[in-house]
Parts: structure tokens; C-alpha cells; sequence
């Protein structure tokens, strides 16, 4: 399978998934557009060993996916750095836990606009061009969560049902322009974002740091093993082939059977 030539562009690629995404696009040969915060010096270093291992074109955007106009503006800048926008993973995302009574306002603004809001925006930007060259392909990483709930994590379910359900709309709407949208739902990858939040975890359920680990984050997936970030990317992958031309307005889940309980 080559993606030689096409152009993507990876929100929240800075790190974890979205880091996976990037290099296995890259590697497959299209050139990428990394987004996503960070220690400058660091995400130069990424962008700059994609461009040296895969021989491709690497480009960074600083867009702050809470920011509609700078969404616009970063999918506006990879067309015209790059050329056209083929590929888009709205992959951007972040978590807070905490029961509902206690959630601060503005993190519930946060998680909405991160984790839903900015793959609309990221979608009105690229559509018109993916239309305009009659091939495009939509990705976006929702979750385990996008099908199952999990107490203290209402903004991330709300999320990323929303998500799920942007992605079958989008979906029809450009069934017949061979433009494919989909979304991706792992259950837990080892990433900073996990990791992140089993200090919360710890508080809000009073266990120890082994107990979250093993009795509530393992404890969804029958596997008891965590998704690996290279595993979410080579679906991606799969996904912008042409292989899979007819796979559209689907939630693949890659969950080690998390949600076949
Ligand atoms: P991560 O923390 O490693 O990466 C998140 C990325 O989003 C980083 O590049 C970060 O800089 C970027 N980001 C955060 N806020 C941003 C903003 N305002 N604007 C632009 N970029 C921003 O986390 P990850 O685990 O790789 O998560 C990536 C995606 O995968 C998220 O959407 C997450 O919800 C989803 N996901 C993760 C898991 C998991 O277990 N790790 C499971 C299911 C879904």
C-alpha cells in the first residue's frame, strides 16, 4: 500500500496517537501536517526525523484546536504549503475526571471544543477541498467512550458520542464523492493522556496507583493488555487505502473486546 503523494494533516500530534498517526502516514510516504503543543524544541525534533526517515515533507501548525478561526486557518495553510488536504485525523483531545457536581465549567467547555467541536471546524475547512479534487479521507479518533460510559467522565463521553455521531452525518453527506469519514475507538493506549490522569483517578475513587491501573483501566479491556498507539495508526492506515473505498460512517473499535461486554 502507497499513500506517495497525498498530503494529511494529524490535529494533537505532538505526542501519543496522534504522533502514530503521523509517522505511519508518513512512512507509508504522504507528507504531514503536525499540530499540537508542546516544548518547541521537542516538536521540531519530530517533524524534522519524519521528514529524515520517511523522506517526505513534514510541516508543523500551532493551531490551538479551542480556536475555530485558527482550525480554518491551519487546514487553509497544508493546502498551500503541501498542495491539497487528502487526509484529515481530527485526533486532538484531552481528558478531565471528576463527578459532574464538581466539574469546573470551563473544562467542560474545554472537552467539547478539543475533543468535538474542532473536528467540525477541521471537517467545514477540508470538505470543500476534498470535494473540489473528487477524494479525501476523514478520520477521526473517538473512543471506547464513544460507545460505553464511565462514571466521572461525563464531558469525554459526551464528547466523543457527539463524535461518533458527526462522523455518520459527515458521512453521508459525502458518500458520493468518494470521501470517506470514519472514526476510530480505542480503549486504553499507553499515552501521556493515560497516564495523566490516574492521579484524578486515584482521588476521586481512593485507590492506589496499581489498584487504577489493574482494577479500573485494565479491568475494561478482556485482553488485560493496552492498546499499543502503532496499532490505532496502522487502522488509520488501512483506512486511506483503497481498499477501503467502501468502509464509510463506521466506529471501529479496537478495544481488546472492551465494548464486546
Ligand atoms: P496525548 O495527550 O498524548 O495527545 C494529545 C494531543 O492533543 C497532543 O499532541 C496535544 O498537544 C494535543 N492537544 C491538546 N490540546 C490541544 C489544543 N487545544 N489544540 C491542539 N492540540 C491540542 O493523548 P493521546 O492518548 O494520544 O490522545 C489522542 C486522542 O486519542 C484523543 O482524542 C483521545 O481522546 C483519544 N483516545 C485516547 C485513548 C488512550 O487510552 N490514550 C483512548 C481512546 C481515545
Amino acid at each position: 500500500m502507497s499513500l506517495k503523494s497525498r498530503n494529511a494533516v494529524v490535529t494533537g500530534s505532538t505526542s501519543g496517537i496522534g504522533l502514530s498517526y503521523a509517522r505511519a502516514l508518513a512512512a507509508e510516504g504522504a507528507n504531514v501536517m503536525i499540530n499540537g503543543f508542546g516544548d518547541a524544541a521537542a516538536i521540531e525534533k519530530e517533524r524534522a526525523a519524519i521528514e529524515s526517515e520517511f523522506g517526505v515533507t513534514g510541516i508543523y501548525s500551532a493551531a490551538d484546536m479551542t480556536k475555530p478561526d485558527q482550525i480554518a486557518a491551519m487546514i487553509a495553510q497544508a493546502h498551500t504549503t503541501l498542495g491539497s488536504v487528502d487526509i484529515l485525523i481530527n485526533n486532538a483531545g484531552i481528558q478531565y475526571v471528576s463527578a459532574i457536581e464538581d466539574f469546573p465549567v470551563e473544562k467542560w467547555d474545554q472537552i467539547i471544543a478539543i475533543n468535538l467541536s474542532s473536528a467540525f471546524h477541521a471537517m467545514k475547512a477540508a470538505i470543500p477541498l476534498m470535494k473540489a479534487q473528487g477524494w479525501g479521507r476523514i478520520i477521526s479518533t473517538a473512543s471506547a467512550h464513544s460507545k460505553a460510559a464511565s462514571p466521572f467522565k461525563s464531558a469525554y463521553v459526551t464528547a466523543k458520542h457527539g463524535l461518533a455521531g458527526l462522523t455518520k452525518t459527515a458521512a453521508l453527506e459525502v458518500a458520493t464523492h468518494k470521501i470517506t469519514v470514519n472514526c476510530i475507538s480505542p480503549g486504553y493506549v499507553w499515552t501521556p493522556l493515560v497516564e495523566s490522569q490516574i492521579p484524578d483517578t486515584m482521588k476521586a475513587r481512593g485507590l492506589t496507583r496499581d489498584q487504577v491501573i489493574n482494577d479500573v483501566l485494565l479491568d475494561a479491556q478482556p485482553t488485560k493488555e493496552f492498546v499499543k498507539p502503532e496499532e490505532v495508526a496502522a487502522l488509520a492506515v488501512f483506512l486511506c487505502s483503497d481498499a477501503a473505498a467502501q468502509i464509510t460512517g463506521a466506529n471501529l473499535s479496537i478495544d481488546g473486546g472492551w465494548t464486546a461486554e
